[in-house]
């Protein structure tokens, strides 16, 4: 049977997502009842409240209610600073499905470093115009911000050079600075639209695993665990030694080895503190 499912986006998620949702037995609707932009957007106009993880779930449960459907999918995206390595940005995918039909509520978070996320002020025109081309513009678009009076205006979704450059000198004549960022939305967004589609995938893939005990779609690594012994004094480093293959039902729990059997002495925190 062929479940409906809605894709609860205003940013043309679809074109990720319904090819892979479609492949996996479900017929894509997009919803518009769902304002994904009242739960926050990456400007801060809106500002985000819930936990990335909590605004996904949400986004699926309205869309099932205000749809009066079985079945729904959503993604949020959110960007930071990586935890471990200074100066790289990390961006976060979290693809969520409810499908009442088939009693499954499962998601998948992505995370890569391959984002051209980005934000910083200007005074002049070619620091616009030298923040656009490190940002891969003109295919992902730029968003321009600056005060007026006490207002923070926006002008977004710019994805040609000739509507930057005048936009840009628009703005300076009444301002001395502007605020220049990527625009993340994910159908400026070229970057961001593959990750969502690489998520979907992921997620798809991960529900087609059913638990052995309880049969459940979902079985998959979930969690990993350290521990690796070091290869010269055997203590454990924080090198993974296990990966955790987990049901979200029933808490059946597998841990697959490593296939590294010991780690280098320069992960151990005895031989090289
Ligand atoms: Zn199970
Ligand atoms: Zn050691």
């Amino acid at each position: 049977m062929i479940t409906k499912l809605v894709i609860a986006s205003k940013h043309n998620k679809e074109k990720a997502i319904a090819p892979i949702a479609n492949r996996n037995g479900y017929e894509c609707v997009v919803t518009s009842l769902v304002d994904t932009d009242s739960l926050g957007t990456f400007t801060g106009e809106i500002e985000r409240t819930l936990l990335p993880l909590e605004a996904a779930k949400l986004k699926c449960e309205l869309a099932i209610k205000l749809e009066n459907v079985q079945a729904a999918i959503a993604t949020e995206g959110s960007f930071f600073p990586h935890p471990s390595f200074y100066g790289l940005l990390m961006h976060e995918e979290i693809v969520y499905i409810i499908d009442r039909n088939k009693g499954v509520e499962d998601y998948f978070i992505e995370r890569t470093t391959q984002t051209n996320f980005g934000k910083t002020n200007c005074t002049q025109l070619s620091e616009v115009l030298t923040f656009a081309r490190q940002a891969k513009f003109p295919e992902h678009a730029i968003i321009l911000s600056y005060k007026n009076k006490d207002y923070l205006q926006f002008v977004k979704g710019i994805d040609d050079e000739e509507t930057l450059i005048k936009t840009t000198e628009n703005i300076f004549k009444t301002s001395n600075e502007l605020s220049i960022e990527t625009d993340m939305r994910a159908m400026f967004n070229p970057l961001r639209m593959e990750v969502i589609a690489t998520a979907t995938e992921k997620l798809f893939k991960r529900l087609s695993q059913a638990c052995p005990k309880c049969n459940q779609p979902g079985f998959d690594q979930r969690e990993v665990k350290p521990g690796l012994p070091c290869s010269a004094c055997g203590l454990p480093t924080p090198q993974i030694r296990f990966f955790v293959k987990k049901c979200n039902y029933c808490s059946f729990t597998v841990n697959e080895p490593s296939k590294n059997h010991s780690a280098d002495p320069q992960f151990c925190e005895f031989c090289n503190p």
